[in-house]
């Protein structure tokens, strides 16, 4: 069986998407594939190595670690986690702490008290429904309190190496629509266009690396396209 869409349908069930009436003729599919291709692999060798900065031993330090990194730097979350996963080492552990402690110590990742509630529940359930142990499937993951399909793809992908869908954040939401990958405005109809342009044993990959050229040349405030290594494949750029 084909892998699933955020949609829930199969890939491959879209390709009629642009002969809808009035919508604008999608570019080739085999074209679009294979510039995406190009672009991945320009990326992955100006990032041999990449993988998430968000430290971690384990998939329950991931997933709380990725909660907390909501509209924060990742720089921000792992000053934050040494102290916490010292003292919590376990969801047991950080299910019953007392949410007002928690609070003081994640305070700097901002959302502190909405991202406290949420860490304490998502424990809570791992242990009552899981035994402690993170879920290696998207359906039980998204049913965690504060775990939404992006933070599912990262623990999935980073912890545990399954591909089940490609991470969109801020910065792969950005450059999708830049690199014109996607005319989509919205998480999942965004993760949905790279999963038919990207083979899924590249999709883990695509979001780490997009969030690395987002971060150091593709940046939301003023991309710097002369210094960028893939401006050659870039509708949007402005070189
Ligand atoms: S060419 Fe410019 S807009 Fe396109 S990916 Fe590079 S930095 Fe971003």
């Amino acid at each position: 069986m084909s892998p699933r869409t955020p949609h829930g349908a199969h890939r491959g069930t879209r390709g009629a998407r642009g002969a809808k009436p009035g919508l604008p003729r999608k570019e080739d599919p085999a074209k679009e594939r294979r510039r995406g291709m190009s672009v991945l692999r320009t990326l992955r060798k100006e990032f041999p190595s990449a993988q998430t900065a968000l430290r971690h031993e384990n998939a329950f330090q991931l997933l709380v670690a990725t909660i907390l990194s909501a509209q924060c730097t990742d720089e921000r979350v792992n000053m934050v986690t040494g102290d916490l996963f010292r003292k919590y080492p376990a969801p047991a552990d950080l299910a019953l702490v007392p949410r007002e402690e928690l609070e003081k110590e994640i305070r700097s990742t901002g959302f502190y008290r909405m991202k406290a509630k949420n860490v304490i529940a998502c424990c809570s359930m791992l242990v009552g429904r899981f035994g402690g142990i993170v879920p290696r499937n998207m359906d039980d993951l998204v049913n965690l309190p504060g775990v939404g399909r992006k933070t599912a793809n990262v623990v999935l992908g980073q912890a545990f190496g399954i591909a089940s869908g490609v991470v969109v954040d801020t910065h792969v939401h950005r450059l999708a629509r830049l690199l014109g990958f996607t005319k989509e405005d919205t998480p999942e109809k965004i993760e949905a266009d790279l999963m038919e342009i990207f083979p899924e044993k590249d999709w883990i990959e695509l979001g780490t690396l997009l969030i690395l050229h987002g971060r150091r040349t593709c940046k939301a405030r003023k991309p710097d396209c002369p210094a960028c290594p893939v401006n050659h494949l870039c509708p949007s750029s402005a070189v």
